[in-house]
């Protein structure tokens, strides 16, 4: 296969961040950004060549959009199946529509794991309150029950601690199709983001530390703070994870480490994550770039990082008293602000990040949040 060269046109179905950091590696290397989302002046449209408003289920709109790009890739991981297939029908669509139908339910998704034979959280597959009743039977207390259907940042949630949370439980989620899966008392989150060439070739960023807070990913940091030998199990299972799904750009697969040094796989993302926003900075070539050379079937770059490096999320909660205080957040030199030109700062909403490079992880997390901490002052 040719590889789709600098000044071709790539087509993102959706219009977030992850786009738009994309967006901005593609630009830099001469390439054209196309966007479809039914959203407008989104934070991809912004920094694109095109944005075009539709919606995911106008196959028709989405056809034209195929049309007109080299290549067609996602950002948003719950687009309709039928998009990608329409996509496909006009354009090569990378990663494919099967890895996009996989991924996009849990119950599928954690049967492709078992089925690779990768360790995963205990789970139960649960279509009514009576299977909510039985599985928590076997699973015990505390529990979590997630939609099918993936949510993200902990949507479509519940924490069933006891017998007498199992109906709200169950009216809370909302969901015919749901998973019940043991709570796992980790001693941290980790994550691995990795890329497939067309050609097979795999690289990584090894493993990622990852703190959560209310569920949505709080801070990153790189190089996670374990046993190398875990962290190569970790990077070996994402090979794995890439491999069999035929992956061509990148996926992340989340991890839980227990307190007995076990790996346990809490959930996939075929495309960029939030994790791997510190590459953007901290590496040779970052999750963005690394995506786009997948993609276009161009050699993947190198994954070197410069320097230990922490990365912190800016939430909408910061702007509640107003502007979040950006010079001050620059007194530090060592500090890079990402900002995703989102225009309404909605609690719970991305809207930016910090990241920080230093001589170790402990010294770039404390900057990280030090910096964002002076964004309110
Ligand atoms: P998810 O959207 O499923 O990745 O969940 C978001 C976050 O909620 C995870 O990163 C964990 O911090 C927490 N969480 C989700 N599922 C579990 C679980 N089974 N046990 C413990 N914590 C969990």
């Amino acid at each position: 296969m040719k590889a789709i060269l600098p000044g071709s046109a790539i087509g993102v179905l959706g219009s977030g961040q992850l786009g738009r950091m994309f967006a901005i590696a593609a630009r830099r290397m001469g390439y054209r950004v196309h966007t479809f989302s039914p959203d407008q002046d989104t934070p991809t449209g912004q920094v694109a060549d095109l944005e075009v408003t539709a919606a995911y289920e106008d196959l028709d709109a989405v056809r034209d959009f195929a049309r007109n790009v080299s290549v067609v890739t996602f950002e948003f991981e719950n687009v309709p199946t039928a998009t990608a297939q329409a996509a496909s029908e006009c354009t090569a669509v990378r990663p494919n529509g099967e890895i996009l139908h996989i991924t996009q339910q849990r119950v599928r998704e954690k049967q492709f794991i078992t089925k690779a034979g990768l360790p995963l959280t205990p789970y139960r597959e649960v279509h009514s309150r009576e299977q909510l009743q039985t599985a928590l039977h076997e699973l015990g207390y505390p529990a979590v029950l997630k939609s099918a259907a993936f949510g993200y940042d902990g949507k479509g949630q519940f924490l069933v601690k006891s017998p007498d949370q199992l109906t709200e439980a169950w009216e809370a989620v909302g969901a015919d199709q749901a998973v019940l899966e043991a709570f796992i008392d980790f001693e941290r989150e980790i994550s691995v983001v990795a890329a497939r060439g067309v050609d097979g070739s795999f690289v990584h960023y090894g493993a990622i530390e990852n703190e959560h807070s209310h569920r949505i990913l709080d801070i990153s940091i790189a190089p996670a703070r374990i046993d190398p030998k875990l962290a190569a199990q970790a990077v070996e299972i994402a090979r794995v994870v890439l491999e069999k799904l035929e992956v061509v750009g990148v996926l992340c697969v989340e991890f839980f480490v227990t307190r007995v040094g076990e790996l346990l796989i809490n959930e996939l993302a075929p495309r960029p994550h939030n994790s791997g926003h510190l590459t953007f900075d901290a590496c040779v070539t970052s999750q963005f770039e690394q995506q786009l050379r997948a993609v276009c079937g161009l050699p993947l770059g190198s994954t070197a990082r410069y320097r230990p490096a922490a990365m912190a999320n800016l939430l909408g909660e910061l702007w509640s008293k107003g502007e979040p205080d950006w010079a001050g957040a620059c007194e530090y030199p060592q500090i890079k602000l990402h900002l995703y030109g989102k225009l309404e700062p909605r609690a719970g909403r991305k809207m930016g990040h910090l990241t920080a490079l230093e001589c170790d992880v402990e010294q770039a997390a404390s900057l990280v949040i030090q910096a964002r901490r002076r964004l309110l002052e």
